[in-house]
């Protein structure tokens, strides 16, 4: 297991630090050698909004739940940050080990607006990752994305070798049977193949095997498969038992305050009110109501003692 070095000296000289050392209560650390399938979640903006994104928490823990599999975090660092990494020769690292990004079998995206495309790029970029798609080779992580804003994925099509389009906490378990599979065979046909056994999940698109054609303004024209592995259409992915949904409630508790500072129950996904200009209103229709049944006060239990809420507030009633 390689680790980058930060030397705590170079920190002092950084806005906010705790951004960049990892270490929080109820963050996952686990072996790398000891694990087959290494997955680096990245959030493409700071550390305080991406520790409030509900979505990668969910995966972060599906993930880590897994004896096989390991979800590290990674996340944009701020500008003084990277400037400091780019003149010191040190790549992307994940905040869990501090291991290089480049040494993952998955570099998995969560894009949640299109504002922070371009810090999608430069993280790519940071890693020591081809930044096009076509120039990877069989030393590079699978790149791929998931989110809201996959549900238009031409637009960065170029750069990612799947996206997981609608809900992924299913998906993204049978992407690490299958990339456990294909390791274990010794990587048969490179990453190629890696892609094409990637691109037979439900709701899998891999732009590599599909022909696009645009108008000469630069519209969108057709879109059609060349690779008999490729499924079309793509039809996003629902989560249909909701009943047995996972709920992570053992939230990594931050150093420092973040945007969305407190803990999080998902009741519902997406929003009933269906306003039409509405990004979370449309992409999660039908709204699964995700009840949970039993399950939720026991959670919200787990999350009040997991975020030390019992030992701030011992006295206060939630009516749990
Ligand atoms: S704007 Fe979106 S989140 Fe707000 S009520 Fe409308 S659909 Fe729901």
């Amino acid at each position: 297991m390689n680790r980058v070095t930060i030397d705590p000296v170079w920190l002092m000289h950084i806005q906010k630090p705790a951004r960049y050392i990892g270490g929080e209560w109820n963050s996952v650390v686990k072996n790398h050698d000891e694990i087959p399938v290494k997955v680096a979640l990245a959030f493409p903006d700071v550390y305080e909004v991406a520790m409030s994104h509900l979505g990668l928490k969910i995966i972060y823990s599906v993930l880590n739940a897994r004896e096989d599999a390991l979800a590290e975090r990674v996340y944009a660092p701020w500008v003084d940050m990277e400037a400091m990494m780019r003149e010191k020769h040190i790549p992307l690292f994940s905040l869990e080990n501090k291991c290089p990004v480049k040494d993952f079998d998955v570099l998995g995206f969560t894009m949640p607006y299109e504002m922070c495309y371009t810090n999608i790029l430069n993280m790519i970029d940071m890693a020591g990752i081809p930044v096009w798609a076509k120039d990877r080779t069989d030393e590079d992580p699978l790149v791929v994305a998931g989110g809201p804003c996959v549900y238009n994925a031409e637009p960065v099509a170029d750069f990612f070798d799947v996206f997981f389009i609608g809900e992924s906490e299913e998906a993204i378990g049978e992407m690490v049977d299958i990339v456990k599979a294909w390791k274990a065979e010794g990587k048969p046909g490179g990453r190629k193949e890696a892609i094409r056994r990637l691109a037979q999940i439900d709701g899998c698109y891999a732009p590599s095997l599909y022909e696009v054609s645009y108008y000469e303004n630069g519209v969108f024209r057709s879109i059609r498969p060349i690779d008999e592995a490729a499924q079309f259409p793509v039809k996003k992915r629902v989560i249909r038992d909701v009943d047995h949904v996972h709920i992570d409630d053992k939230p990594i508790l931050p150093h420092i305050e973040i945007v969305h500072d407190r803990a999080v129950l998902e009741m519902f996904r997406g929003c009933s009110r269906g306003c039409r200009f509405c990004q979370a209103g449309v992409v999660f229709r039908p709204v699964p109501f995700l009840p949970g049944g039993d399950d939720l006060p026991p959670c919200a239990r787990e999350e009040r003692r997991e975020t030390a809420g019992d030992r701030r507030y011992p006295d206060k009633e939630y009516g749990l």
